[in-house]
């Protein structure tokens, strides 16, 4: 491949409205263009980066043993009304109608469209466990699309989905695919992490992300010091707290005019804020009870996890209750809401910590007081229900005696254990060992591929521009001519070279732009190519290279033998 026949675009400026550095280097790369809001075009050069990504994944899932297949992107109304999805997966699934007014909408995930392949081809328990895998375009109408193709609407995933006639087969594919995913990011060359996540509302009992440690991600993550526990924060749990010390205090009413959050009331009693206990008005609906109100309560200096708490029995889908819901139900006002109800007729959940505390403060249900030496069991009934509903902070203790610590991460990968969901609501079975029919288990498996490139660069960047990992770089190696046009020996000499180098396998680039050695070299370290070659006059004459590494100090003359030495190790 020779530049001056390739397209490259590369600017000096810092786009103003790019935020993150790696949307910054790949849209002053030029790897990428926006179309419109979270719609991004790939540049050659950026698809010789996506292509890469490919590889790498489609050669592990290929040894892992799934098998590539391809489903369409548009996917009709109906399979998504099988699935219950058609509603559920709310806005971010983009509804279209064809000419016939028939409705589509574009495909943000695929397992209505594998689950109806495999009803039509699978019959037998003979023909699993099976896993199929698809490289395609996803669509989802993200609320805020940002960060380039971190967060795009259109983008490119790697999805599996496995079936199995029993569940320990499942588990098995599992650990298969987790180990498959080990190996895509390392040889990809990210430092990433495997964290324990929610399984949400696609349900399933198993489920891990793969995070790429990046300060710029979006998602906390919690690991322990103690073993090679991390969790998302919807999963992460502390060590269960010690038991519940007696009561020392009486219970007392103190006046706090003006104070409504727990570090207003801290301050003002000068005691510590995991003395207080911040009361969160909700409303719940269930069968059993309906539509009613609950308190949640977490201590002063924890925050309610929003998953966690609409993991209670009766809590999925709860809401904040609304200022004239808290005033029908507490007489009071936020700011002064606590747990003792005259009625004793409320829901009180109550996290693990708070239901450990004694002579702690609550809010008193009236405006400008709060109540302090409170205690369970002789103040306020035994809380209802007692569950783990805050996040985890930094310096918690962890179960495995470790502490808590928190960083951010980039999620690149999913793998999910799914269950029966898609194949019983599909009316998907097969037939087992004694000729009944049975629905085949199944699992999922995501790779952000196209986030894979933008997480890359987050990890690996210095001032000049991208530092590729080798196995992502668009080109291993760039021969860089001095003074192409002028001077025909050096450019024979770089044309040889180059053609020795791909004849050894290494994918080299020749820049024959014909640019100031300064510009040519700039534009080679801002697009991350690993080694650069310098071919010039002065070097001909000496029979030696210059070489530079891009991570790399100092560039070195070398001879042949010792260049391709260096560059085949
Ligand atoms: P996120 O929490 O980041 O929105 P998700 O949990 O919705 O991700 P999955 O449904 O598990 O993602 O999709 C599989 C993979 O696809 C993710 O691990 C991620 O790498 C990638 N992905 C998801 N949404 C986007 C997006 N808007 N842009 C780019 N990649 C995405
Ligand atoms: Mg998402």
């Amino acid at each position: 491949m020779r530049l001056s026949q390739f397209h490259l675009r590369t600017t000096k400026e810092t786009p103003a409205d790019a935020e993150l550095v790696s949307h910054q280097l790949m849209l002053r790369a030029g790897m990428i263009r926006k179309l419109a809001a979270g719609l991004y075009t790939w540049s050659p050069l950026g698809l010789r980066v996506l292509r890469k990504v490919e590889t790498v994944v489609r050669e592990e899932m290929d040894r892992a043993g799934a098998i590539e297949m391809i489903m369409p992107t548009i996917q009709p109304r109906e399979l998504w009304e099988e699935s219950g999805r058609w509603e559920k997966f709310g806005d971010q699934l983009l509804k279209i109608k064809d000419r016939k007014e028939a409705e589509y909408c574009y495909s943000p995930t695929a397992e209505e469209a594998v689950t109806d392949f495999a009803r039509q081809e699978l019959n037998s328990y003979k023909q699993l466990p099976v896993n199929f895998y698809q490289i395609q375009t996803k669509f989802r109408d993200e609320i805020r699309p940002r960060f380039g193709v971190m967060r795009a609407r259109e983008f490119v995933m790697k999805d599996a989905y496995s079936f199995h006639l029993t569940d320990e087969d499942l588990v098995r594919e599992y650990h298969n695919m987790h180990a498959a995913y080990t190996r895509i990011f390392t040889r990809l060359g990210l430092d990433f992490r495997a964290v324990q996540a929610d399984s949400g509302a696609i349900g399933g009992d198993a489920s891990q992300e793969f995070q790429v440690l990046a300060d710029s991600g979006e998602d906390s993550i919690a690991f322990s010091t103690g073993s090679d526990y991390a969790a998302n924060m919807e999963k992460a749990q502390a060590a269960a707290p010690a038991p519940r010390p007696a009561a020392g205090e009486a219970m007392n009413k103190v006046a706090t005019p003006t104070q409504r959050t727990c570090e207003e009331v801290a301050a003002l009693l000068g005691i510590p804020l995991q003395r207080t206990v911040k009361s969160v008005a909700v409303m719940a609906d269930d069968a059993a009870s309906g539509q009613h109100f609950v308190l949640a309560l977490v201590r002063g200096d924890h925050a309610v996890n929003e998953v966690k708490l609409g993991k209670v029995p009766g809590l999925a889908g709860y809401r904040l209750a609304t200022e004239a819901e808290i005033r029908e139900h507490l007489g009071s006002e936020p700011g002064f809401l606590g747990p003792i109800d005259a009625k004793k007729a409320i829901r009180v959940v109550a996290d693990r910590d708070v239901a450990a505390m004694a002579d702690f403060v609550v809010g008193a249900n009236e405006v400008g007081f709060h109540i302090a030496g409170v205690n369970w069991g002789r103040d306020l009934p035994e809380p209802h229900d007692i569950a783990d509903i805050r996040n985890v902070v930094e310096g918690d203790k962890a179960a495995d005696g470790g502490e808590i610590r928190i960083v951010r991460g980039i999620e690149v990968g999913h793998v999910f254990q799914l269950g029966r969901k898609y194949s019983e609501a599909m009316q998907f079975t097969v037939l087992d060992e004694n000729g009944k029919a049975t629905a085949p288990t199944m699992g999922c498996y995501g790779i952000g591929v196209s986030r894979i490139v933008a997480a890359a660069i987050e990890q690996n960047h210095d001032a000049n521009g991208i530092v590729w990992p080798a196995p992502m770089a668009p080109w291993a190696v760039a021969v860089c001519v001095i003074n192409p046009k002028n001077d025909a020996a050096v450019n024979d000499a770089a044309q040889r070279l180059l053609a020795e180098l791909r004849g050894n396998g290494i994918d080299a680039v020749l820049d024959d732009r014909g640019l100031r050695p300064g510009a040519m070299f700039a534009d080679i370290e801002l697009i991350g190519i690993p080694h650069r070659v310098v071919v010039s006059e002065r070097g001909l004459a000496a029979g030696t290279f210059e070489y530079r590494a891009r991570r790399g100090a100092e560039a070195e003359n070398l001879g042949r033998e010792e260049l391709f030495a260096r560059l085949l190790s």
